[in-house]
């Protein structure tokens, strides 16, 4: 597949920093979060309270930054073979011939998100998204985020092509879940984000989890009040 490089938008939009929630950017009237927010609700949706609402930053675990370093060696040689394109003439030029493309930025204000996709297969008869994950478990929040870049993905394009939403095994070609993004799939995802904007607004609470597995092994437990040592 050809290799584009996205490296510019025909549309850009009047940004505000919240001024209270760190993170969250207040564009076309509306609290704006990025979508990889998804992945931390689904583990405790405190954590986003203590990291965003209260400024609590915690050092990077081994982990991220192995994930981080992987992440930045697949970008390097991916921009070697590419071709510079706007994100407007790469899906376009898709509807002819298949390119893929790295870490492209998607946006969609009406529904307040905002993110950057790992890669994106863009083919004649289909649309592919993929992030890039640790391991081989799909959980539901990191689905959720795949879901919500297919739906800033045809917000931003009204694309007709079948669309569907993958998650891979950091560093290898596994793609360990595929899902098509169907009207009850885009219908899930637009409840779960009505969800998310009610924390920001103030009209739902952040809920901690109940699992205490999770919180053992959570890099804010120190600072957490729900936090009950054994
Ligand atoms: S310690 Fe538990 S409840 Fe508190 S933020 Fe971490 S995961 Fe959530």
């Amino acid at each position: 597949m050809e290799q584009k490089n996205i490296n510019g938008y025909e549309k850009n939009y009047e940004i505000k920093e919240h001024p209270d929630i760190k993170g969250i950017q207040i564009i076309e009237g509306k609290n704006n979060f990025p979508i990889s927010w998804l992945n931390k609700q689904g583990y405790c949706e405190y954590q986003l309270y203590l990291e965003y609402m209260k400024g609590i930053e915690t050092p990077a675990t081994p982990e991220m930054t192995h994930g981080s370093d992987i992440h930045h060696q697949l970008e390097d040689i991916f921009k070697q073979d590419a071709t510079p394109a706007t994100f407007e003439e790469a899906v376009e030029a898709s509807k002819d011939k298949a390119s893929m493309s790295r870490e492209v930025f998607v946006i969609a204000p009406e529904y307040g998100i905002r993110g950057y996709i790992d890669e994106i297969w863009m083919k004649p008869d289909e649309i592919v998204i993929i992030d890039d994950k640790p391991g081989r478990t799909p959980y539901f929040s990191t689905m959720n985020q795949v879901r919500a870049y297919c739906l800033a993905f045809k917000s931003m394009t009204c694309d007709e092509r079948k669309m569907k939403a993958a998650l891979r095994e950091r560093g290898t070609e596994n793609l360990f879940w595929i899902e098509i993004f169907t009207p009850e799939v885009e219908k899930e995802i637009k409840f779960t984000l009505e969800r998310m904007q009610g924390l920001f607004d103030g009209t739902r609470p952040f809920v901690p989890t109940k699992n205490a597995n999770k919180c053992r092994s959570c890099r804010y437990k120190r600072y957490c009040e729900h936090y009950k040592q054994e």
